[in-house]
């Protein structure tokens, strides 16, 4: 499980063989925007970087670059966050997907770390599976980590499970010691509900500073790089048991 399935580091043999032994590709998604005085403002993609690496030989997968970029308009308020906009996200994961498609690629593993592209995903994966040329399995895999991990913290925008994935990818990238001005925690479950789609009727939030006014909450006590590794291997176990499930061994 050594083995390197991550695209721009292999050659094209490789990536051939790996793409035709099952067909199955990952495509990690994340974004480039605030994250606190502490986080590097790449911290979703390299989130969902990591995840990849870590599942991609497991299951004998081929791991694609998409590009750091996602939909953050909420996040445009702070200087440092880049957007996309949702039909220009689009355009580009058609093109990714298709690219893979021909060449034999038919099972989708998108490992999703920011909730503003999931609109965008969703429809794009239903159009290309209505198509015929794949199937997708969109993996949610912030929510996941939460799920696993930080239940009882909340899923707070470069709160504890932001933070712990960073610091399971790079601890060097983390500044614990700068994240010093939490927005109060009040607000958060409301605006994780709104970020996951769980409730039954919401408005939607322009501005991350309606429910963050530093831009993230979270209380970082306890939290370890240890800590981080952990959940990363929590995180990737997870992952490849749902590829299982869904496409097989
Ligand atoms: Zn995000």
């Amino acid at each position: 499980v050594a083995a390197n399935h991550y695209l721009p580091e292999i050659t094209q043999p490789e990536a051939e063989r790996i793409l035709w032994e099952r067909g199955v590709v990952l495509i990690p998604t994340g974004s480039v925007e605030q994250h606190g005085p502490h986080l590097p403002c790449g911290t979703d993609t390299f989130a969902a970087l990591a995840v990849g690496r870590a599942v991609a030989p497991r299951v004998r997968g081929l791991l694609v670059p998409f590009g750091p970029l996602g939909v953050a308009p909420v996040h445009l308020g702070f200087a440092g966050t880049l957007s996309l906009k949702p039909e220009t996200f689009m355009r580009l994961f058609r093109d990714v997907c298709l690219s893979l498609t021909r060449h034999g690629a038919d099972k989708v593993v998108v490992l999703n770390w920011h909730e503003g592209n999931t609109p965008a995903l969703r429809t794009v994966a239903g159009e290309l599976q209505a198509e015929g040329r794949a199937r997708f399995l969109i993996v949610q895999v912030a929510t996941l980590a939460w799920e696993l991990f930080g239940r009882q913290t909340g899923l707070t925008h470069g709160g504890v499970i932001d933070t712990l994935a960073m610091l399971a990818h790079e601890p060097a990238l983390v500044h614990l010691e700068r994240a010093v001005n939490p927005s109060p925690p009040d607000a958060a479950p409301a605006g994780d509900a709104e970020r996951q789609g769980r409730a039954a009727a919401y408005t939607l939030i322009a501005d991350i500073r309606e429910i963050a006014p530093t831009g993230w909450s979270g209380d970082l006590a306890g939290v370890t790089a240890e800590k981080g590794r952990a959940l990363l291997a929590q995180v990737a176990d997870a992952v490849v048991k749902q590829v299982e499930a869904v496409f097989g061994r």
